[in-house]
């Protein structure tokens, strides 16, 4: 069975890891958002491909989810001690990453190429790719005006109120030849668990897979079954914003609230056993009701089992 998973950072990444245990790799293409990239000392940095690679890779910091394991942090101390930015936390092998990504990309690489590059020194058999090769960048709109992603996630902890998004570079932004392709051979679709307004949003634009409520009774044109697994966990993010955003944008965060944001896209929703009360109140697709938390590999494997099932189910 062919799959395509959007991804995120972090959550995503957790789940492309499960699949990536369970499918034979020609079966697994992972399509990465790249609207939270962004540039910095002079780098183009990537960090929901490099959490997804990272991860695959065996390489991720299994206590943050994001970063290199066994890091070390010379180079981000050194600009400190001379006044220079500090508010991202590049690490020493991290930033090894960055250098010879933007090295490559000054020679005239695309970013879909040298990540396939970068993916195959390290040793991952899985296609990963960015969602596009043209910047589209995340910007989010707060009660203290318009903040560029990472300055709004990572310099001010997400406290700044959210009134809304938007995706700089999106309306000319077109699917990398790799995302085409797997997106046409794909037996099906997984969202996986990430932040549905900053990780899939972009992702379902520029694949043109809408993400925004159509007037009812209008279906999607995309006719393979998509599966989506919620973040949202008893009313609450497992990490990061995701309810805080849909608090603030006045929605009560919930699985339920999830699976509406994707509605006209969704053949299946999957939530977590802690929210089983709420499986009634899906009009919609079909549910699974499984334990979606994935603590260890082994979670990760359990649940990518468990929703490739299902995915099965419904084909
Ligand atoms: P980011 O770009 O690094 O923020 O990563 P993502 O958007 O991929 O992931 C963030 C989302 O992942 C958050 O909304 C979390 O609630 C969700 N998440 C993280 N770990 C888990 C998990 O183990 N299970 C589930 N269901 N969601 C998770």
């Amino acid at each position: 069975m062919k799959i395509v998973a959007l991804a995120g950072g972090v959550g995503g990444a957790k789940l492309a890891h499960g699949l990536a245990q369970i499918l034979p790799p020609e079966d697994l293409t992972v399509i990465v958002n790249t609207g939270d990239d962004f540039e910095h000392l002079g780098l183009t940095i990537c960090p929901d491909l490099d959490t997804v690679c990272y991860t695959l890779a065996g390489l991720a910091n299994p206590e943050t989810g994001w970063g290199r394991q066994n890091e070390t942090w010379n180079v981000i101390s050194n600009i400190e001690r001379l006044g220079g930015p500090n508010w991202f936390r590049l690490g020493d092998q991290d930033l090894a990453t960055h250098l010879e990504r933007t090295r490559r990309l000054k020679e005239g690489k695309s970013l879909s190429q040298v990540t396939r590059e970068f993916c195959e020194a390290w040793g991952i058999k899985q296609t990963v790719t960015p969602m596009s090769d043209s910047p589209v960048r995340t910007i989010v709109d707060t009660d203290e005006g318009e903040l560029a992603f990472q300055e709004y996630f990572v310099h001010r902890h997400c406290e700044p109120r959210v009134k809304g998004f938007r995706f700089d570079g999106i309306e000319g932004a077109q699917p990398t030849v790799g995302a085409d392709e797997a997106l046409e051979a794909a037996d099906a679709v997984v969202i996986c668990p990430s932040n549905p307004w900053v990780s899939i949003d972009p992702i379902l634009r520029v694949l043109a897979l809408t993400p925004s409520p159509l007037p009812e009774g209008e279906g999607h044109k995309f006719d393979k079954p998509v599966v989506a697994v919620s973040p949202i966990i008893g009313g609450k993010t497992v990490k990061g914003p995701a309810a805080k955003m849909y608090a603030e944008l006045g929605i009560e965060p919930s699985a339920l609230a999830v699976a509406e944001h994707y509605r006209n896209l969704l053949t299946g929703f999957v939530l977590d056993s802690q929210d089983r009360q709420l499986s009634d109140k899906f009009k919609k697709g079909k549910i699974l009701v499984t334990d979606t938390l994935m603590n260890s590999s082994a979670d990760r494997a359990r649940l990518a089992k468990d929703v490739l099932h299902f995915v099965g189910s419904l084909l």
